[in-house]
């Protein structure tokens, strides 16, 4: 089987109406992908049927926590710690209707964002570097998103000082995650609470024909903002993840 084909056929089991013209913009991102990781360190997954699986399948899991008809729509989706792009370009790619901005504290990684970005003609989506510390005060983004998406950034209660600035009254914060989630939204429980979040739902997930000793109990969680934010949070570039709200 070709290499379109696979990911064609595999993407759809996450996402059924993919198009043609969608598949081939996550191929041409693979292809980036793997060209610029010969220069720069962008992922430690390389294989092709590995980055459609762990990155490209998994980063579109979200349709677990919020409906794919909700993801049709033109809500403002912020990833933060996008690195290489994830889960932030595939849901652009899979969903253009979202408008996205994705963020990252590594220059060289937000200019390898930009280029994939213009390559494929992405609309409504941006690639901004910056410290979560930092676009969290920023009235651009400040309680300005619906949704906020992050992917193996940093513990939840670091985390959730990083990402419940941005999210506006009734939005959502949505962290993939794997390991010991129980233990870790327990850790995280008072910084929730003081970036006036409420943990809503727990959503276990496997990607597409995992197995064994591939499962790696990864989740979903969902995060409710329920009222303003102090002013206080987020603390000073590096703060939360020296001395994590407890
Ligand atoms: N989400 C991607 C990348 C994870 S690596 C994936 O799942 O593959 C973590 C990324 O978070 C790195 O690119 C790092 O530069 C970024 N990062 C770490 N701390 C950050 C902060 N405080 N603000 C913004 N980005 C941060």
């Amino acid at each position: 089987m070709n290499e379109i084909t696979y990911l064609t056929e595999q993407v759809r089991l996450a996402v059924p109406d993919l198009s043609e013209e969608q598949a081939a913009q996550l191929y041409t991102y693979y292809q980036r992908l793997v060209e610029k990781n010969q220069v720069m360190n962008l992922t430690a997954i390389t294989e092709f049927t590995e980055v459609v699986r762990k990155h490209f399948i998994d980063s579109l899991m979200l349709f677990q926590a919020v409906d794919r008809e909700i993801l049709q729509t033109p809500l403002n989706v912020l990833d933060l710690g996008t690195g290489a792009g994830f889960p932030g370009i595939p849901l652009k790619i899979a969903y253009p209707a979202l408008n996205v901005v994705l963020v990252d504290s590594l220059n060289k990684r937000v200019k390898f964002l930009q280029e994939v970005i213009d390559e494929l003609g992405l609309k409504g989506i941006t690639a901004i570097h910056g410290r979560a510390e930092d676009v969290g005060r920023d009235p651009m983004y400040r309680e300005k998103m619906d949704l906020v998406v992050s992917r193996a950034v940093a513990n939840l209660a670091t985390l959730s000082e990083y990402c419940l600035p941005l999210v506006k009254l009734g939005g959502a914060f949505i962290p993939y995650k794997s390991g010991a989630v129980n233990e870790e939204a327990a850790d995280a429980k008072k910084a929730i609470y003081l970036c006036a979040g409420k943990l809503e739902e727990i959503i276990p997930y496997e990607l597409p024909g995992e197995t064994g000793a591939e499962v790696m109990g990864r989740s979903l969680i969902v995060i409710r903002k329920t009222g303003p934010i102090s002013k206080k949070y987020p603390r000073n570039p590096g703060k939360p993840a020296k001395e994590p709200l407890r």
